[in-house]
């Protein structure tokens, strides 16, 4: 990995880079897989087509409405979890633990409420209550995945 803003080499989840002190995520100097040039805005790397993802939660869009506009509750957790290097998970998230799939559904995180339908049906209910534990500790985070146009199951 390296450092979004002075491209020198970071280890996987490092939280601040040795050499300049900012988060290796933060800016857009650099290509976060190889190191290559690269600015705000671009959307990939011409050297090693690694995706390059938004530098930072304002870049955020969901369904075209801007970050800005979203509830300060996940404003405030984004940008916990982007500091940490998602390392944090968010605060326990009582509607996810709630309303799971239904939650899901509205989040944008539609396999994610497949699975936990499926998974209901075919533990005939004891599944739901372990997705929604799990969805409570780990929804906020799995939003902001998904805000950041990441695909991934859990
Ligand atoms: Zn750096
Ligand atoms: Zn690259």
């Amino acid at each position: 990995m390296f450092c979004k803003n002075c491209g020198d080499e970071v280890k996987e989840g490092q939280m601040v880079c040795l050499n300049c002190g900012f988060g290796p995520t933060k800016n857009n100097n650099f290509c976060h897989h190889c190191g290559a040039d690269s600015v705000e805005g671009q959307i990939v790397c011409i050297k090693c087509g690694f995706e390059i993802k938004p530098s930072s939660v304002h870049d955020i869009y969901i369904n075209e409405v801007k970050y800005e506009l979203m509830k300060p509750y996940y404003q405030i957790e984004f940008r916990k979890i982007e500091e940490t290097n998602e390392i944090y998970n968010g605060k326990f998230n009582w509607s996810a633990f709630l309303f799971s799939w239904m939650w899901c559904f509205t989040k944008g995180l539609t396999k994610q409420a497949f699975t936990v339908v499926v998974i209901s049906i075919v533990t005939m209910g004891i599944g739901l209550i372990v997705m929604s534990v799990y969805l409570g500790a780990n929804g906020t985070k799995l939003y902001y995945r998904v805000c950041r146009g990441e695909d991934f199951w859990f």
